[in-house]
């Protein structure tokens, strides 16, 4: 039997089945106990340095006492614990982004997922160099600025080199004043020699969901296809960052197995992370499974209730405070709404999930990867987060500033945030509300960013950001980032 070791780089050692079902027991066996209860949530609160706030975070063990604690009070505490990490760490901001489908073709054999091999009515697509210029420049129209492209596995369809000349065209395109600033990837685990190459192109982060972290449901899950091979997939983030990418992405597909399996597996996949590599996760993404093409989701019977949702957002911002937390458009705007203020940091909008679907005028289903609960356009929900008082960021200073990995972790920690990605945020506001936003949005976008200047706390920054918001407006300067 493998021991536990989040040290090691073997998938069993690291997601070790009997710790995760210790872990279990065990927050099962105090779930009712306040004392301990009361002591994690005191451990996990912000606490006062001298650079202003720092956060401990908590282990799988103490994470999964909070999940699978019941008591009411309880957890109102630990949703008003969440939404107080959120801020300090955060603020209330939220950065936009848009998958972007490169192709589906796939020889998986996933079976939740559409694009499984044996679906032979769905239409295969393959963007082209110049099917991809028009999508980008489709989004570019609408003004987003973050994409994350998603492919099929497919060696011979979808090749690295395919994904790299993609990458490459993406970064290529200027159209008017819009640009892509920054691509992440979400691309089926991979060598270490093709994580190199992703590096070299330039990407954000690399985002790979573990889908399930049980051994036995991933090997029924995914029957066929090189992704069958669980240790090879749960080592994938090990292999990313010996190939120099520090930004990686976790995430579970919620739905396929018991949340509260899925939720330690996780956590200690980010404490792996940070044992072995030197640096946890920079995000985590928190999908459920969706009716798509030939799945039905109920045929998985473990689909999490809207308030199990909240209440996994809400813990693993408690556990692992400085690591982003997205969520898609898999989620409808009255969960979005619930959710975002718990801890999530990045969302999708606007998002068409099939491949080819930003230069149509109808939502194509036919080579949909999921259905869209929330359907709304960029600038509606640009306009509802300025409603519910977030600020809609269009940021990618971090990355193109060098800040990835741990550099980016010492900036969330340094306190430094209201100095830096507040007025990046507000910068990258202004540029959307002048190149593409309606009246309507940009007279409360414009109030917004009035009233958040004042937010800023050092006197110099302040009047650079706002100096540069002025030439925002009145002329075609863009980029500037702090
Ligand atoms: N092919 C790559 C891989 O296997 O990791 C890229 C990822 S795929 C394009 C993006 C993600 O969509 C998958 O990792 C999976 O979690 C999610 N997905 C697949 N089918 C889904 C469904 N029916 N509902 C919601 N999400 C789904």
């Amino acid at each position: 039997m493998a021991i536990y070791n989040p040290k090691s780089h073997k998938a069993e050692e690291f997601i070790n089945h009997e710790e995760i079902l210790e872990t279990l027991r065990y927050a099962e066996e105090n779930k009712h106990n306040i004392k301990l209860i009361d002591q994690i949530l005191a451990k996990a609160r912000p606490q006062k340095t001298q650079n202003g706030l720092h956060c401990t975070g908590l282990n799988h063990r103490e994470a999964s006492v909070l999940l699978a604690c019941d008591i009411p009070q309880k957890v109102e505490e630990m949703y008003q614990l969440a939404k107080e990490i959120k801020l300090a760490f955060y603020g209330n901001r939220i950065v936009l982004f848009a998958p972007l489908y490169l192709s589906n073709y796939c020889i998986n054999g996933c079976v939740y997922c559409p694009y499984h091999t044996k679906n032979k009515h769905i239409s295969r697509i393959k963007l082209t160099q110049d099917e991809i210029r028009n999508e980008v420049i489709a989004l570019q129209d609408m003004g987003h600025k973050r994409l994350a492209i998603e492919a099929g596995e497919h060696p011979s369809m979808n090749p690295i080199e395919y994904i790299l000349e993609c990458i490459n065209t993406i970064y290529s395109i200027k159209h008017k004043n819009g640009a892509i600033r920054r691509v992440n990837v979400n691309i089926a685990a991979t060598t270490v020699e093709n994580y190199r190459k992703l590096k070299g192109a330039g990407i954000g982060t690399y985002i790979l969901f573990q889908e399930t972290y049980h051994k036995q449901s991933y090997l029924e899950l995914h029957p066929t296809g090189p992704k069958h091979d669980y240790d090879y997939h749960t080592e994938a983030m090990d292999r990313a960052m010996e190939g120099g990418i520090d930004d990686v992405g976790l995430g579970v597909l919620f739905g396929l197995e018991k949340y509260k399996y899925e939720f330690a597996g996780l956590l200690m996949h980010a404490e792996h992370l940070e044992a072995a590599c030197g640096c946890g996760p920079h995000t985590i993404s928190v999908p459920r499974v969706k009716r798509a093409d030939d799945i039905d989701p109920s045929v998985f019977d473990n689909g999490l209730s809207d308030d199990i949702f909240e209440k996994i957002v809400a813990c693993i911002r408690i556990a692992v405070p400085y690591t982003g937390m997205i969520m898609s458009t898999r989620e409808s705007q009255e969960v979005r709404e619930k959710v975002l203020e718990l801890g999530i940091s990045q969302i999708s909008g606007a998002s068409r999930t099939s491949v080819g679907g930003y230069t149509k005028e109808e939502r194509l289903h036919d080579s949909e990867q999921f259905d869209v609960s929330d359907q709304r356009t960029l600038d509606e929900v640009v306009g509802w987060l300025i409603d519910q008082k977030h600020i809609p960021s269009f940021c990618t200073a971090c990355y193109r500033e060098g800040r990835t990995g741990d550099r980016f972790m010492s900036l969330c920690k340094s306190g430094q945030i209201l100095n830096c990605c507040h007025p990046n945020a507000l910068m990258t506001l202004a540029e959307y509300l002048t190149d593409y936003a309606s009246e309507e949005t940009k007279k409360k976008g414009f109030a917004m960013i009035n009233d958040e200047l004042n937010k800023i706390p050092r006197d110099k920054t302040r009047e650079i950001a706002s100096k540069n918001i002025e030439a925002i407006k009145t002329s075609d300067s863009r980029d500037f980032r702090f």
